[in-house]
């Protein structure tokens, strides 16, 4: 389908871009990459009367670190993610789940703050973004202000942003030199959102986990953080009884929804799977 009529800007400034948002209200909607909003537009799902493009927006480019954290700026795109050095060092998980993003196509498109901003359970940075205990920084009329990722997300397609607000950056704290990690997800097709998928982030210690945390992705109306799962392998050498202990409780918190992906019980099965196979093979790159 084609989408409704809508009037274009292009603001060069974030106070600009606010500025725009905060004068049409909910009339208005940020463009990032589009990959997600334009679709719905054409499906008429969102009839925004006024787009308000970010792509001009310097200020909103760029991957850097700054002290012990490593800041994205809203508009990188996956495809730039993919290609830093500094994300390849010292973020490792987030090369490896941007790998499985979609495709080429809409990753050189796709941005990072589009993608924890939307609120789709399906998006794979959020549970990412949450399982390193990541920050957001938005900017609105009222200011900036920073919010937690596992605090930002409040239901389908819900999360913490208020009218007029954009994400500028996502602030990802440097996990310990020689952590373990893994981003296991399972779908039908190479290009398709998960069917299930699982994040883990530990560190080891005598052949022992030490800490350990646990995101899931598309297994509820929002990413999820498994604390319990994550509790039950600290202190174990992950043996199969550990495993399982932990696949059994992240399960336990699961509600995905029953699609063309699967079954309820189909997907909370293969979710904890995707756990068990996310710890063992984080384990085995953990130093
Ligand atoms: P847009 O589509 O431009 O925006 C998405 C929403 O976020 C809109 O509501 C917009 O107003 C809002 N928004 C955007 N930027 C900001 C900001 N800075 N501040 C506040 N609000 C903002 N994603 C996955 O994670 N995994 C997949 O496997 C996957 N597969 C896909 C397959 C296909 C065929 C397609 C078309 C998309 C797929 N996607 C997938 C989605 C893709 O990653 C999108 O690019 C992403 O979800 C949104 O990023 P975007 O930059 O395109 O944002």
């Amino acid at each position: 389908m084609i989408p409704g009529p809508f009037t274009y800007h292009r603001p060069g400034s974030v106070a600009d871009a606010v500025r725009l948002l905060a004068d049409f209200g909910d009339a208005a909607r940020p463009l990032a990459g589009g990959h997600s909003l334009v679709p719905m537009m054409k499906l008429r799902l969102a009839t925004p009367d006024h787009l308000v493009d970010l792509h001009a927006i310097g200020e909103l480019k760029g991957i850097e670190r700054q002290g012990d954290r490593i800041v994205i700026r809203a508009m990188t795109t996956q495809q730039e993610l993919l290609a830093s050095q500094e994300i390849a060092s010292f973020l490792p998980i987030l090369h490896e789940a941007a790998l499985q993003v979609a495709d080429p196509q809409v990753r050189y498109r796709g941005t990072v703050g589009g993608n924890v901003a939307n609120g789709d359970p399906g998006n794979d940075m959020p549970a990412l973004m949450m399982t390193l205990g990541a920050g957001y920084e938005l900017q609105g009329p009222d200011g900036a202000r920073t919010v937690a990722a596992r605090d930002f997300y409040q239901g389908a397609y819900f999360t913490a942003l208020e009218p007029g607000e954009i994400l500028t950056s996502v602030s990802v704290p440097v996990p310990p030199a020689g952590h373990g990690y893994a981003y296991e997800k399972l779908k039908r097709k190479v290009g398709d959102y998960a069917t299930a998928a699982a994040a883990v982030v530990l560190t080891m210690s005598g052949g022992k986990v030490a800490s350990c945390t646990i995101g899931l992705t598309n297994l509820s109306e929002t990413p999820l953080l498994a604390e319990d799962a994550a509790q039950a392998v600290v202190g174990t050498s992950l043996d199969d009884a550990a495993l399982k202990k932990a696949a059994d409780a992240a399960r336990a918190i699961m509600e995905p929804a029953g699609d063309g992906r699967g079954p309820v019980e189909y997907r909370t099965y293969v979710g904890g799977i995707m756990v068990a196979r996310a710890l063992k093979r984080a384990a085995a790159r953990a130093a």
